[in-house]
């Protein structure tokens, strides 16, 4: 279930359904989209609970099937943004981080076409597009993944610290050292040559644990154990949050004094980490672009992006 719950009191909420999740819930699919949405409250009494004074804004909708890939993201005169060229799924919140990087990508790319045709050129364009294919390839891997963990949560838990490696370490990294060559970085630890191939390996390993079937009976405790202490060693070169330890109970709060502790995962020295800290609240100088980019206007607003999805979405599976 997705619950995105917005400041003037509206909620946009929906449930994503696997095929076998349909099938499980009998003829309800074929009783429309209300028919469905009240089926899912009474299965989950505390959802059921937590909506049961929550009215409909718009008519419920009821989608078959919510993924779609195009072949390409660029053409001639022409760029899509990742949500229209491709969509998984909305675990892990990965469109609207994606949406934002794709964006800086294209700003870039006017700014360095403006003295010359005004739109970005062939090569650029090829660029683009081979970076959005790959970054679209590994979301769905990694939610692939989460899909067939989801069978135990153990591994599904395991699973998720592979994500949240990936975006601290990027995260962290973009604020402490700014520069303008971070549009360009693989979103999801695409490129990285440590982080990159996990999302794959953690499918194939997870798919034997399931033996493809994703359910938790032909689970062995033994395969999920081991599961997660690969996903713990594997991630170790990126893990400056302190993710996949079992002693947090599956909380991590940010914390300082361990990426101080972890400075040499991020190439430096203590002292130039305890320097930097200040800018991982925003606190550091603004980075200096061209000024090129600001007489254009053209600079991404992120709270337009993030106002979309406050819209009324045509993609929504139900709800
Ligand atoms: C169920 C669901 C839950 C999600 N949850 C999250 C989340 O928690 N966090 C997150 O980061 N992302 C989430 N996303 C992804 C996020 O919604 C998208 O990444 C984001 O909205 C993409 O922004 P966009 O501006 O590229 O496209 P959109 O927000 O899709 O905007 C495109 C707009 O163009 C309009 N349009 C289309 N065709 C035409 C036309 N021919 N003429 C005029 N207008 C047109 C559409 O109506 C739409 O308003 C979720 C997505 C879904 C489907």
């Amino acid at each position: 279930m997705y619950s995105l719950r917005f400041d003037d009191g509206v909620t946009s909420a929906g449930f994503l359904l696997t095929p076998r999740g349909v099938a499980s819930l009998g003829d309800a699919a074929t009783h429309g989209a209300e028919r469905l949405w009240t089926t899912m409250l009474a299965r989950y009494p505390t959802i059921g609970a937590a909506f049961a004074d929550a009215r409909p804004t718009m008519p419920m909708a009821w989608l078959p099937r919510i993924q779609h890939r195009l072949t390409r993201a660029t053409g001639a005169r022409w760029a899509l943004l990742p949500h229209a060229y491709a969509f998984v799924d909305p675990l892990f919140s990965t469109g609207i981080a994606w949406g934002l990087r794709a964006v800086e990508r294209l700003g870039l790319m006017f700014e360095e076409a403006a003295s010359g045709a005004r739109v970005p050129d062939a090569a650029r364009l090829e660029r683009y597009d081979r970076a959005l294919a790959a970054e679209a390839d590994q979301i769905d891997t990694l939610v692939a993944g989460a899909y067939e963990a989801m069978a135990e949560f153990e591994l599904f838990a395991a699973q998720a610290m592979l994500y949240f490696a990936a975006v601290s370490f990027a995260e962290v990294g973009q604020r402490i050292a700014p520069d303008e060559s971070v549009a360009w970085r693989g979103f999801l630890g695409v490129g990285d040559p440590v982080l990159e191939p996990l999302f794959g390996e953690s499918l194939q390993r997870l798919t034997e644990i399931t033996r493809g079937c994703g359910r938790a009976t032909a689970l062995s405790s033994e395969e999920s154990r081991a599961f997660v202490a690969w996903m713990a060693a594997a991630i170790a070169p990126r893990n400056i949050a302190g993710l996949a330890d079992p002693a947090r109970h599956n909380l991590y709060p940010v914390d300082l004094d361990l990426l101080v502790e972890r400075h040499g995962l991020l190439g430096m020295t203590r002292e130039r980490m305890m320097e930097s800290l200040p800018a991982l609240r925003g606190m550091s100088p603004e980075p200096s672009f061209p000024s090129t980019s600001r007489a254009s206007g053209g600079s991404a607003d992120p709270s337009t992006a993030l106002g979309m999805t406050a819209g009324a979405d045509p993609s929504t599976a139900l709800g």
